[in-house]
């Protein structure tokens, strides 16, 4: 992609991608491996909170001294009118997940970036098929309820948890499907009694729905099954939403799906008022060449996700390749994703433009 230099005055983002102090009002333990956090949104945030089901807010918190961000989405539902929350399982060894899971308390102040994200409902009638396995089911979460309260759709949901034990949203799931006997199937699977999923399963239960769209999110070994089962079956791409929490869930990352990189290429990057220029490194981002400049680009979830590390393309040209986060108004404006570009022109210029809500 290309796009004739705009003047450093158009470059201004469509949207408002800074961060905001936002109170928890309530911590919710949901299981011993995850919580909620369920936020207050003053009503001069509300426009920029407002947000739809299955996206997420990055998240930034202060550790040790250290700023981390991190992408959590929304367990709550828009059209339920819900508190606006977000739900955190921990990762073994992880230093937010855990940070959050033992240290934030009713109160106490975090960081949100507005709500982005395209893990979404669309406009169809078509049942609703989930995979959701382990803090997966947060966004799944989310979408459910919405398609229960404003459509007529019929949902199964396959969950997969190590036991039943780590089962989030264990007694809302009961009792939505209490409300909606006829419209929600929930099939429990737990590791350590049912094995792991296998493409089969998922083939049964994608046949069970007469025409289905299909939502995905979990670890990578599990959405690969699911991605291998839907494949038997022929279903449209445009049908199954995924939604990718680890940059190793990507088939490689963006550096493996690296085209080669046109030879003698010169990056520049304009940030903090700083702007230098350097050769480019064949099979790096964008977002490794401004590292490697010494600076501090932003960034969160490095899989093409969040837009934390978006910045706007002034000279030249790049390949993105995964990009679940800029709108095709944003791309059309020359915004990238710098984590998932590299450069396909002799010289490209990026400016990043960072302002603090
Ligand atoms: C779009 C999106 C939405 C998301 N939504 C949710 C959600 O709703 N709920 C949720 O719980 N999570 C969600 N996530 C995941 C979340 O953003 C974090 O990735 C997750 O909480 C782990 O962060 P952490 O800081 O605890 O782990 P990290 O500290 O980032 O570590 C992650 C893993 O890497 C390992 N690791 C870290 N450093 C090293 C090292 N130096 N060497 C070797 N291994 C290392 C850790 O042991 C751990 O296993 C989402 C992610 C994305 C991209």
């Amino acid at each position: 992609m290309a796009w004739p230099e705009p003047t450093l005055s158009a470059a201004r983002p469509l949207r408002d991608h800074g961060f905001h102090p936002l109170r928890i009002d309530r911590v919710v333990r949901e299981t011993t491996a995850a919580v909620s956090l369920v936020l207050e949104v003053p009503s001069e945030l509300s426009d920029t909170f407002a947000y739809r089901s299955g996206q997420f807010c990055n998240v930034r918190v202060q550790i040790d001294g250290i700023s981390e961000m991190r992408c959590y989405s929304m367990s709550s539902s828009p059209a339920l009118g819900e508190e606006m929350a977000v739900t955190v399982k921990r990762v073994p060894g992880g230093i937010v997940s855990n940070w959050i899971n033992d240290h934030v308390r009713a109160g106490d102040m975090v960081e949100l970036a507005p709500p982005t994200g395209f893990f979404q409902l669309t406009d169809t009638s078509a049942d609703l098929v989930a995979f959701a396995a382990g803090s997966g089911i947060t966004p799944v979460f989310s979408l459910l309820k919405t398609a229960l309260a404003t459509t007529a759709r019929t949902i199964r949901l396959h969950y997969a948890n190590r036991d039943q034990a780590g089962v989030i949203f264990d007694a809302e799931l009961r009792e939505l499907q209490r409300l909606h006997p006829e419209r929600l199937d929930v099939v429990h699977s737990y590791d350590v009694e049912h094995g792991l999923l296998t493409p089969e399963t998922v083939t049964a239960l994608a046949t069970a729905t007469a025409v289905g769209e299909f939502y995905i999110c979990g670890p990578g070994p599990y959405m690969d099954i699911v991605e291998r089962g839907l494949s038997t079956l022929d279903v449209e791409k445009g049908r199954i939403h995924i939604e990718r929490f680890t940059q190793a869930d990507l088939p490689g990352g963006a550096a493996a799906l690296a085209p080669e990189a046109v030879g003698g290429t010169q990056v520049t990057v304009d940030l903090d008022g700083r702007s230098d220029t350097t050769d480019h490194r064949q099979g790096t981002t964008i977002l490794q060449t401004a590292r490697q400049m010494g600076m501090s680009p932003p960034f969160s979830c490095e899989s093409g996700n969040c837009a934390t590390c978006m910045a706007r393309l002034v000279r030249g040209s790049v390949s993105m390749f995964v990009n679940n986060a800029l709108t095709a108004e944003e791309v059309a404006d020359g915004w990238i994703l710098t984590c998932q570009s590299v450069p396909t022109a002799p010289a490209v210029h990026v400016v990043y433009d960072i302002e603090d809500g």
